[in-house]
C-alpha cells in the first residue's frame, strides 16, 4: 500500500505510476502543466508550480514517500521536502549542473570528455586552447533531447555560436570520437544495495535517442565492468536511492562518462518486457524500501525503438504487429523531436 509522489507528469512518471499499480501502490503526480500525460495513470494530480513551496509541502505531505522524473527542478523548494525525497536533494543539485556533475564525477573516479566552464568569449577563446576544435558547448542546466547544444567548428563563429544559447553559462567539451554509446541503468535500495540492468548500445540521432540494442556487443561488454563499478561509486557517493542512469561513451580506450540521470531512463524502456523487473518497477521498489527485483533480461535479442514526432502516425502498423510491443504516451499531438511513444521487440 501507500502512496508515492512523482515530481514531474511526462512519460517516465506516467510509466513508475503504471509500474506501482501492481504493488498496490497508488501515484499522486505534482506538474504545473494542464494535462500532464502521467496525470491520466495516476490516482491524483496537483497543478501547480515546481517552487511553489506551499503547494509542495501539502503534495509531500498526502505522500509516504515522493519522487522525481525530471532532474531539471529547483532545489531551494524541494529541500523543504527533503525528508519525503528519494532520491534526495544531492542526487538532483549535481545532475541539474553539467559542470558540477562532471567535477562529482572525476571525484567519483569516472572518466568525463576534457572539459571547461565558459560563461564569456575569453572562457571560450580559452576552452579552444585547451580542447581544441570541434567542442561541443552545452547550456549547464536545463538541457534535454540534445536542445541547449551547439557544435564550434571554426573559432571565427565563436561569439555567433555563444548568442545562439543565450549567453547562459556553459561546459564547454572536447569531441568524442566514439566508437559506440551505452549507458548503465542502476537501482540502489535504501539498504545500499546495488542492481545493475543489462546494458543496451544506444544510438542518437540530432542528440535524441533514437533506439537501443540488446545484445550492445563486444566491445561494449568489455567496458561494461568498469563502467558498472563508476556508476556504482557515483551512486554510493550521492546517497542515491532509487535507478540512477550513467550513459557512456564507448572510446578505444575505455569509457568515458557523457552525463548522468538520477532516474529511470529512456534507455531502460526495453526493461518493461525484456527484464524480470522493470526499471520503473525497480524505481519503485526502491524508493519505497523495498527489496530490488531481479533486473535480468528475458530475451536474447532485444530492440527499443524511440516514436519521434511523426513516427507515432505508423501506430496502426505497429499495433497490429504481434512481435511489437507498442507504449503510446498519450501525449496530444506529435511535434518535431517530441518522444511519443516507443515500441519494443524481443526475440
Ligand atoms: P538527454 O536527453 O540524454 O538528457 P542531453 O540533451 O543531455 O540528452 P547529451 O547526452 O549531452 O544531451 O548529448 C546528446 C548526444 O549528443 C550524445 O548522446 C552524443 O550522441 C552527442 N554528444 C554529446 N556530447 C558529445 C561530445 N562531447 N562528443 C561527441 N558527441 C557528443
Ligand atoms: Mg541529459
Ligand atoms: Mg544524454
Amino acid at each position: 500500500g501507500g502512496t508515492i509522489g512523482i515530481i514531474g507528469g511526462g512519460q517516465l512518471g506516467r510509466m513508475v505510476a503504471l509500474a506501482a499499480a501492481p504493488l498496490g501502490i497508488r501515484c499522486h503526480v505534482f506538474d504545473p502543466h494542464e494535462a500532464p500525460c502521467a496525470a491520466d495513470v495516476a490516482a491524483a494530480f496537483t497543478r501547480a508550480s515546481f517552487d511553489d513551496v506551499a503547494a509542495l509541502e501539502t503534495f509531500a505531505a498526502a505522500c509516504d514517500i515522493v519522487t522525481y522524473e525530471f532532474e531539471n527542478l529547483p532545489v531551494g523548494p524541494l529541500a523543504t521536502i527533503a525528508h519525503k525525497l528519494r532520491p534526495g536533494t544531492e542526487s538532483l543539485r549535481i545532475a541539474q549542473d553539467r559542470a558540477a556533475e562532471k567535477a562529482f564525477v572525476e571525484a567519483a573516479g569516472g572518466r568525463p570528455a576534457a572539459w571547461r566552464t565558459v560563461d564569456s568569449l575569453a572562457d571560450l577563446d580559452a576552452a579552444v586552447e585547451a580542447l581544441g576544435l570541434p567542442l561541443v558547448l552545452k547550456t549547464r542546466r536545463d538541457g534535454y533531447d540534445g536542445k541547449g547544444q551547439a557544435w564550434l567548428r571554426d573559432a571565427a563563429d565563436a561569439a555567433d555560436v555563444l548568442a545562439s544559447l543565450g549567453h547562459k553559462p556553459l561546459v564547454a567539451e572536447q569531441a568524442i570520437s566514439f566508437e559506440a554509446e551505452f549507458s548503465v541503468v542502476l537501482a540502489r535500495g535504501l539498504d545500499g544495495a546495488v542492481a545493475f540492468f543489462d546494458s543496451t548500445r544506444n544510438i542518437h540521432a540530432d542528440g535524441i535517442l533514437r533506439q537501443s540494442v540488446l545484445p550492445a556487443g563486444d566491445l561494449i561488454e568489455r567496458q561494461v565492468p568498469a563502467a558498472r563499478a563508476q556508476a556504482a561509486a557515483i551512486a554510493e557517493r550521492l546517497g542515491h536511492v532509487g535507478v540512477l542512469t550513467v550513459e557512456y561513451f564507448a572510446c578505444a580506450d575505455g569509457p568515458l562518462v557523457n552525463e548522468i540521470a538520477p532516474r529511470v531512463h529512456n534507455s531502460g524502456h526495453w526493461t518493461i518486457e525484456g527484464a524480470v523487473t522493470s526499471q520503473f518497477a525497480q524505481h519503485v521498489r526502491a524508493v519505497c524500501g523495498l527489496p530490488l527485483g531481479n533486473p535480468e533480461r528475458r530475451a536474447t535479442r532485444i530492440t527499443m525503438d524511440n516514436l519521434i514526432g511523426d513516427d507515432v502516425a505508423r501506430w496502426p502498423a505497429l499495433v497490429a504487429d504481434p512481435a511489437a510491443h507498442l507504449h503510446l504516451y498519450g501525449k496530444g499531438a506529435p511535434r518535431p523531436g517530441r518522444k511519443m511513444g516507443h515500441v519494443t521487440r524481443l526475440a
